[in-house]
């Protein structure tokens, strides 16, 4: 055991290892917060196993920095993917338990191949450095940076919607615009590209987020480099018209007729739907659908996640669902559906 100055019989050491691993992580857990580790050491040789007569606590550093080396990016500081990529599932969970929105920004430095070509590696090396320390002294504290892949970089941004996370996106890469960075008899100006995702409106998982994300920043970088791109999907799914008809809603997995309720709608698009519930039904949810969108022809039936709640009248719920892939009989219909309704708004206005 190379923590502490006990010379212990290997099995005898691995024992202790556990009986100070386990119940730290279960106190972590209890805690919210990570317990020193040389605290807990200390602890237990003090207290439980009483073979610490004489506290010397060695190496632990060594160990220490093993943790943080697993933790952050040794390059850039910024925190490695795996770390990411939990803290992000942590922060989807949250923003689910406290109905809030999170945004995720996509970075990619623009043409960085051709700055490790011209002034070589090194070179490529320090602007990502200083790259990776402007976007740390522009975020929140409570946000979360980390290096995705070479020269890809992402940022978790807690409580954070569309408009907001825009401004910080924009704050970003104008701060990388004006950056001259100089090197040997030169100056190097790096640019960067941005695309931002946001949950719940664009992906409800943090795969699917991340990819959102992804498509944007590849948007960004088709639309010539240099700037931020919000994630949308196609502009015809945004177009939206009423619909007021009963909407017959149950959750997915459950008998068909026992777990059926009645619901009024508000409005319909090729994306989603938005009605009128006295039933709470938890974002993420999956739905089946039963959309009666004229008379003459049976109903329709899609399946689609709540992406959003909100509460009127106390026990109203206004909730929205956004259609998983609609086939394309559904999707004609809906078309018909809308193009009937915007003809007779039209010959009305
Ligand atoms: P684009 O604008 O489309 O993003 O072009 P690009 O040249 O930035 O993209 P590409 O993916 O073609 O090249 C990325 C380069 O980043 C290639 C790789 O050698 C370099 N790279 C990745 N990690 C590091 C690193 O840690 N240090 C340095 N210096 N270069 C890196
Ligand atoms: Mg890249
Ligand atoms: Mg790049």
């Amino acid at each position: 055991m190379p923590l502490t100055h006990l010379d212990l019989d290997p099995e005898i050491a691995e024992t202790c290892w556990h009986e100070i691993l386990d119940p730290r992580r279960d106190m972590n857990e209890k805690l919210g917060r990570p317990l020193n580790l040389r605290t807990v050491v200390c602890d237990y040789f003090c207290s439980i196993d009483k073979g610490f007569q004489n506290p010397v606590v060695v190496d632990i550093h060594v160990f220490e920095s093993h943790l943080n080396s697993m933790k952050f990016d040794s390059l850039t500081g910024l925190y490695t993917r795996t770390t990411f990529d939990e803290t992000l599932k942590r922060e989807i969970s949250r923003a689910k338990r406290y109905d809030t929105e999170l945004c995720v920004l996509f970075l990619d430095i623009d043409d960085f191949k051709q700055i490790n070509d011209v002034f070589g590696h090194l070179a490529g090396d320090m602007v990502l450095q200083e790259i990776s320390r402007i976007i740390r002294q522009q975020i929140r504290t409570e946000d979360t940076a980390g290096r995705y892949g070479g020269e890809e970089m992402v940022v978790i941004l807690p409580e954070t919607g569309k408009v907001e996370g825009l401004i910080l996106g924009e704050r970003i890469r104008e701060c990388i615009e004006y950056l001259d960075f100089p090197y040997e008899d030169s100056v190097i100006r790096p640019t960067i590209s941005i695309g931002l995702a946001t949950f719940p409106i664009d992906a409800q998982t943090a795969t699917q987020l991340l990819r959102c994300a992804d498509k944007a920043l590849y948007r960004a970088k088709a639309k010539g480099k240099n700037n931020v791109m919000v994630y949308s999907r196609d502009k015809r799914r945004f177009l939206r018209v009423n619909f007021s008809s009963p909407v017959r809603v149950q959750q997915l997995g459950f008998d068909k007729q026992s777990g059926q309720w009645r619901v009024n709608g508000k409005n319909i698009s090729v994306a989603g739907i938005l009605f009128e519930s006295d039933q709470f039904l938890e974002p993420g949810t999956k739905v089946q659908l039963q959309i009666a969108l004229n008379e003459t022809e049976g109903p329709l039936w899609v399946v689609g996640t709540v992406v959003r709640v909100e509460t009127f009248e106390s026990s109203h719920y206004d909730t929205g669902v956004s259609f998983l892939e609609l086939d394309k009989t559904a999707k004609n219909e809906i078309s018909r559906y809308m193009s009937r309704q915007l003809e007779q708004t039209a010959s009305t206005a």
